[in-house]
């Protein structure tokens, strides 16, 4: 049995070959390495894509969320909520702007709870930062509400979930800024490290733009002291291809995701049920079972390729020591990260694969 890889980048590489070679060819043409022309066309596409007027191209997503929080004035003294369980760099942007990062738990389908982010305000509170893990977004109904009614900033970490949407409306839209990652292993990559931000708001767009490249406004004047947080034009222009075969993967990654509910074992593998309200993206298809270890070997020996997103909760992680938590703060984060497995679900798979990935977990908790 040929082996099922959790992802295949070289996959995409052979698909997408001719087109690729092209856009970056013509890219290394120019030779407009530092803010190029595919920069602002990949920037103009994206905002188009999610229907503000903004959108700012970034080196990553985890920038993406610190100049958010630089730019709506959010720092020492400031409290950020944002979830317990998520990638690291949802919590640690909070810490490089100097705020404090209030981590709170999540529900059943591992998102932000909306009852633990009111119960977590307190007068110091700034902002909200939902993380829309896995392509799913959080309770945006609720998060927005909560935030009128105390005044606070949204920050979406849409890393995950670019192209999904809550009651029609896209990942990254609801709040002050959205931020997203075009890592490799995101669903819409580039080939090194990518990310950008999008919000409505011409004032922060601009002051994002200004921060990203030493917080110069023209060659000879640096109005404030700035980071270098551009995104390369190369990249800007693998984008820029891929943004339009987004739809196409977003739809392949959905189709396998839907087997998958069609055949997993309801009586051992919870998958958190998909809400009437949601368009998921499936950035990750991630069950929750007893004897996870076990299974996951299982499926190594089989040739299946799975992963754990995340093993260890970030108030658990040794550069958490100085937020003071202990285990058995966040109980629903922490018992997730005992029982969460994501399977393969990238778009490179058939029918046949996703087949065969279920019957493997089924099989196992059968014998
Ligand atoms: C990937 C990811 C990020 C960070 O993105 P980078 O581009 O790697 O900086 C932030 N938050 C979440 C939830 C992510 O998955």
């Amino acid at each position: 049995m040929p082996p099922i890889p959790y992802v295949n980048l070289s996959a995409q590489f052979e698909e997408e070959r001719e087109e690729l070679l092209a856009v970056v060819t013509a890219a290394l043409q120019r030779a407009d390495f530092v803010g190029g022309a595919a920069v602002g066309g990949l920037e103009r596409a994206l905002a188009d894509f999610h229907g503000v007027a903004e959108a700012v191209a970034l080196n990553s997503g985890t920038d993406a969320l610190m100049l958010a929080m630089m730019v709506l004035g959010i720092g020492r003294g400031d409290e950020v909520i944002t979830p317990a369980n998520s990638f690291v760099a949802s919590t640690a942007s909070v810490v490089h702007v100097g705020a404090t990062p209030v981590l709170v738990d999540v529900l059943p389908d591992q998102n932000l709870d909306p009852d633990a982010v009111e119960r977590a305000i307190t007068p110091r509170t700034r902002a909200i930062m939902p993380v829309h893990l896995t392509g799913r977004l959080a309770d945006m109904d609720r998060i927005m509400a909560l935030a009128e009614r105390h005044g606070l900033a949204v920050i979406e970490d849409a890393a995950q979930s670019v192209g999904s949407t809550w009651r029609g409306r896209l990942a990254g839209t609801f709040g002050d800024v959205g931020c997203f990652s075009a890592h490799p292993l995101k669903n819409l990559n580039a080939c090194g490290d990518a990310g950008f931000l999008v919000t409505r708001r011409a004032d922060l767009a601009e002051r994002v733009r200004r921060l990203r490249s030493h917080g110069m406004v023209d060659r000879n004047t640096v109005a404030e002291f700035g980071l270098v947080s551009r995104l390369d034009t190369l990249q800007a222009a693998i984008l820029l291809m891929r943004l339009k075969r987004l739809p196409g993967v977003i739809e392949r990654r959905r189709r396998n995701a839907a087997l998958y509910r069609e055949l997993l074992d309801p009586a051992h593998v919870f998958v958190p049920p998909c809400r009437e309200e949601e368009f998921n993206t499936f950035h990750t298809f991630v069950v929750q079972v007893d004897r996870r270890d076990e299974l996951q070997a299982h499926l190594a020996a089989q040739g299946i390729g799975t992963a754990i997103h995340y093993p260890v909760p970030i108030h658990l992680q040794p550069a958490a020591a100085g937020l003071g938590h202990k285990p058995g703060d966040f109980p629903v984060t922490e018992a997730q990260a005992r029982r969460i497995l994501t399977l393969p679900v990238n778009q490179f798979l058939g029918a046949d694969d996703v087949t065969r990935v279920a019957r493997a977990v089924n099989a196992f908790y059968r014998s």
